[in-house]
C-alpha cells in the first residue's frame, strides 16, 4: 500500500493560494485531497434545500474535476469525522492530515479529537492559518490582551500589515504531487439528503470600479455597490490574502471590512461564551417581550415598515441583505419590537449564504447594544429617517415590497414613537 497524506479541505475549496494544501503538496508523500460531508452539521439544517449545501457541492465538482484532470481526485465522506476517518485509516497507510485552522468553537472541538484519535495511530495531524491574515493571538495590545474594541484593534492590524511581507502559497502549480488513485466519483447532493436550490450566487469576483466607488455607494441598498463575496469569504472559495492585498491597492473602506471580519473571528475566538450570552454580561438582564406573532411578521417581511419588509423579503427570496438594511431589521427586532437578538441571530443564520458565526453575532450583538462597540442603547435606529437617507427614492424598497404605498400594505405592528421609548426605559431599567 503506498503511503500518502490527506489534506482535509474544509471552509477553504479551492487549490489556488491554499496555505494546507501547499504544505501537504510539499512533502515527499503524495497527496489525496479529502472532503467529509459532516452529518453533525448536515442534521442540523432543516432546509433540505438549503443553498450553501448546493454551493459547497459545486465547488466540491469542480474541484474534483481539477483533481483528475491531475490524475487523482477528490474523496468525499459522508458521516461523522471521527467515524470517517476511523474508516480512512483503515483503508490507507496514511502518514500525516494537513487542513487549514478553523476558530469556531465546533471545529475547535471537532480538530482537538480528531488529532488525538491520529496521534494514537501514530499518523500526523498539522493545520495552517489560511483563512485570515491575523490570527486572534497575533493582534494584542501592548500589555498582550486580547481588544475589545474595533478601532484600536484596526490600528495595531494596519500597522502589522504595512510591515507584512505577504508570502502566496502556489499550490495550484503543485498538483503533480497529488496521489494518482481512482478515488470514487463525488456522491450526488440526493445522496446526503438534500436537493439542488433555486437560489443564486454572486460570482467569485470584484471590480476595480466597485472597489474605487465602495465608499460611496456602499451604504445605499438599491444599488449594486458592495462585493457581494461574503459567501467566498466564508466557504475560502477566494484567497484572503489576494484580496486584502486588492483591498489595500485600491479601498481601505473595504479593507476596513475585511478587519471588521477578522476582528469578529478574534472576539468569538478569545470569548466563546458569545455563542450564547451577550458580550457585555449586565445585558444578559433585559426582560425580552418575545412576542412570536411580532416575531413571525418580522421574518415575513409584514411589519409595515417598509425598508424592513424590504430586508426581510430580500433574505427570504435571496439569501442575502445589505449591511445597511441588516443593521436597520436587526435593531428593530431587538429593540422596536424588544424580542431576543438570539431570535434574530438563528434566523439569519439559517438563510445568510454568507452566514459566519462571528460576524452574525458581532452584527447582532452590536445591533441589540450587548456587544463590543456596541450601538449604545439610546440610540434606537429610526426605520423611516433611515429610509430616507438610504433609500430616498425607495427604489430598495419598491423592489421587494411591490404593495407598498398601497391598500394592500400592512400597518405598522408597532407605532414608531412608543416603541422606541419603551426599548430605551426597558433597557435602562435593566441596566440599573
Ligand atoms: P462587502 O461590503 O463587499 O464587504 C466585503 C467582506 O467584508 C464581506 O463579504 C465580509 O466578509 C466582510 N464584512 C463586511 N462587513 C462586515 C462586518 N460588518 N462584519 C464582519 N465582516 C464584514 N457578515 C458575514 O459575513 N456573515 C454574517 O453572518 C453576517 N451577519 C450579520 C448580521 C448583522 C445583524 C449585521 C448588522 C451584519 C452582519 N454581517 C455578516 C456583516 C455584513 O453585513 C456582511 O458581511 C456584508 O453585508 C456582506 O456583503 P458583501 O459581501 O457585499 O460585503
Amino acid at each position: 500500500m503506498d503511503k500518502i497524506n490527506i489534506f482535509w479541505h474544509r471552509r477553504d475549496l479551492r487549490y489556488h493560494d491554499n496555505v494546507g494544501l501547499y504544505y501537504a503538496l510539499d512533502t515527499d508523500y503524495p497527496v489525496l485531497p479529502v472532503f467529509i460531508f459532516d452529518t453533525n452539521i448536515l442534521d442540523d439544517l432543516s432546509d433540505k434545500t438549503d443553498a450553501r449545501v448546493t454551493f459547497i457541492h459545486d465547488q466540491l465538482k469542480a474541484l474534483d474535476e481539477v483533481y483528475r484532470n491531475n490524475g487523482s481526485g477528490l474523496k468525499v465522506c459522508y458521516g461523522t469525522p471521527e467515524d470517517v476517518y476511523m474508516r480512512l485509516s483503515e483503508e490507507y497507510e496514511i502518514v500525516g492530515v494537513y487542513t487549514n485552522r478553523d476558530y469556531e468553537p465546533y471545529a475547535k472541538k471537532r480538530d482537538a479529537t480528531i488529532a488525538k484519535y491520529l496521534k494514537g495511530k501514530g499518523i500526523g495531524f498539522y493545520s495552517f492559518k489560511d483563512q485570515v491574515i491575523f490570527e486572534q493571538g497575533e493582534i494584542l495590545t501592548d500589555q498582550e490582551q486580547p481588544y475589545k474594541v474595533f478601532t484600536p484593534y484596526k490600528n495595531k492590524w494596519l500597522e502589522k500589515w504595512s510591515n507584512l511581507e505577504l508570502e502566496s502559497y502556489n499550490s495550484e502549480q503543485k498538483l503533480q504531487a497529488l496521489w494518482s488513485a481512482d478515488v470514487d466519483p463525488l456522491m450526488s447532493l440526493e445522496d446526503i439528503g438534500f436537493q439542488r436550490s433555486t437560489i443564486a450566487i454572486p460570482e467569485p469576483s470584484v471590480s476595480e470600479n466597485l472597489l474605487k466607488e465602495y465608499s460611496e455607494k456602499r451604504d445605499i441598498p438599491g444599488e449594486n455597490g458592495t462585493s457581494r463575496l461574503g459567501i467566498h469569504f466564508r466557504f475560502g472559495t477566494i484567497s484572503i490574502r489576494q484580496h486584502a492585498k486588492r483591498a489595500s491597492e485600491l479601498s481601505d473602506v473595504w479593507l476596513n471590512e475585511l478587519i471588521w471580519r477578522e476582528f469578529y473571528m478574534m472576539i468569538l475566538g478569545h470569548y466563546p461564551e458569545v455563542v450564547d450570552h451577550a458580550f457585555k454580561s449586565k445585558y444578559e438582564q433585559i426582560p425580552w417581550t418575545n412576542n412570536e406573532s411580532h416575531f413571525q411578521k418580522w421574518c415575513e417581511g409584514k411589519t409595515g415598515y417598509p425598508i424592513v419588509d424590504a430586508g426581510m423579503r430580500e433574505l427570504n427570496a435571496t439569501g442575502y441583505m445589505h449591511n445597511r438594511v441588516r443593521m436597520v431589521v436587526a435593531s428593530f427586532l431587538t429593540k422596536h419590537l424588544l424580542i431576543d437578538w438570539r431570535w434574530g441571530e438563528r434566523y439569519f443564520a439559517e438563510k445568510l449564504l454568507d452566514f459566519e458565526l462571528s460576524s452574525n453575532n458581532g452584527g447582532w450583538q452590536w445591533a441589540a447594544g450587548t456587544g463590543t462597540d456596541a450601538q449604545p442603547y439610546f440610540r434606537v435606529f429610526n426605520p423611516y429617517s433611515q429610509q430616507e437617507k438610504f433609500d430616498p427614492q425607495f427604489k430598495y424598497i419598491k423592489k421587494w415590497v411591490p404593495e407598498f404605498d398601497t391598500a394592500e400594505y400592512p400597518n405598522p405592528i408597532v407605532p414608531h414613537k412608543e416603541a422606541r421609548q419603551r426599548a430605551i426605559d426597558t433597557y435602562k431599567e435593566a441596566l440599573s
